[in-house]
C-alpha cells in the first residue's frame, strides 16, 4: 500500500520567489499544486484552473457558505481559499500536496491539520523583495507598497512555521525546499520500522 502523501504549506511574502522555487519542484510528479480559489484579476499570462481558479466575489461566498473551502482569507482587498476536494483525494493516492497560502490561511491549517509540512520562505531582505517586486512588473507602485507592508507583517509569523528558507540563491532554496521534503519522508513520525526483525 502506498503510504499516504504529505500536505506541504508553504508561506511566503509575495514577490520573494515561492511561485520561482514551486515551480522547480513540481517538475516532479510526486506533487501536486493545490489551485487555489480568488477574486483578484489574472495577472498576464495566468490561466483560469492552473494558476488560480479566478472566481467572482459572490461565487467565492457561495463556496464558503457551502463549506467547499479549506481554508481561506482576505489579503489585499481580495479572497483567496483552498477548494476542498482534490487535497484529500490526492494525499491518499500518495501524492505530495502543496498549498501555497498566505499566513492567516496557514494559522488555519496548523488547527486543522497540525501533521502538515509548514515552511516560510523568505526574502533575503526587504529591499531586495521589493526589487524583484518591481522586476516582476505585474503590480502598479500602489499594490507593490501595500505588499511590501502586507510582507513586512507577515515575516512576524516565520517563526510558528516548521522551517524557514531564505531564497538568495534560487538554487540552494529549491534544494533546501526538497531536502526538508526528504527528511519528512523518512521521519518516524510518519513511517513505523518494522522491528520483529531484530527480535
Ligand atoms: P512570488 O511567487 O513569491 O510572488 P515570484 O516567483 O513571482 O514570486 O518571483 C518574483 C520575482 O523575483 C520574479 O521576477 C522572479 O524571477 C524573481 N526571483 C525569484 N527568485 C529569485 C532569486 N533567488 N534571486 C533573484 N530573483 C528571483
Ligand atoms: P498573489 O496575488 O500574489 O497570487 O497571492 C497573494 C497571496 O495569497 C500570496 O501570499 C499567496 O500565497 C496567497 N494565497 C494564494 N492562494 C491562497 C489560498 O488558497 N489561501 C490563502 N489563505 N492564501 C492564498
Amino acid at each position: 500500500m502506498k503510504n499516504r502523501g504529505l500536505l506541504i504549506i508553504v508561506s511566503a511574502p509575495s514577490g520573494c520567489g515561492k511561485g520561482t522555487i514551486l515551480s522547480e519542484v513540481l517538475k516532479d510528479n510526486a506533487y501536486y499544486f493545490s489551485v487555489s480559489a480568488t477574486t483578484r484579476s489574472p495577472r498576464e499570462g495566468e490561466v483560469d484552473g492552473v494558476n488560480y481558479y479566478f472566481i467572482s466575489k459572490d461565487e467565492f461566498e457561495d463556496i464558503i457558505e457551502k463549506g467547499g473551502m479549506l481554508e481561506y482569507a482576505t489579503y489585499c482587498g481580495n479572497y483567496y481559499g483552498t477548494p476542498k476536494k482534490q487535497v484529500e483525494e490526492m494525499l491518499e493516492r500518495g501524492k505530495n500536496v502543496l498549498l501555497e497560502i498566505e499566513v492567516q490561511g496557514a494559522m488555519q491549517m496548523k488547527k486543522l491539520c497540525p501533521d502538515g509540512v509548514f515552511i516560510f520562505i523568505k526574502p533575503p531582505s526587504i529591499s531586495e523583495l521589493k526589487r524583484r517586486l518591481k522586476k516582476r512588473a505585474t503590480e502598479s507602485d500602489e499594490v507593490i507598497d501595500a505588499r511590501v507592508a502586507q510582507a513586512k507583517e507577515e515575516m512576524k509569523y516565520a517563526n510558528k512555521y516548521d522551517y524557514v528558507i531564505v531564497n538568495d540563491v534560487l538554487e540552494k532554496a529549491v534544494e533546501d525546499f526538497k531536502a526538508i521534503i526528504r527528511a519528512e519522508e523518512l521521519s518516524t513520525k510518519r513511517i513505523k520500522v518494522d522491528t520483529k526483525e531484530a527480535e
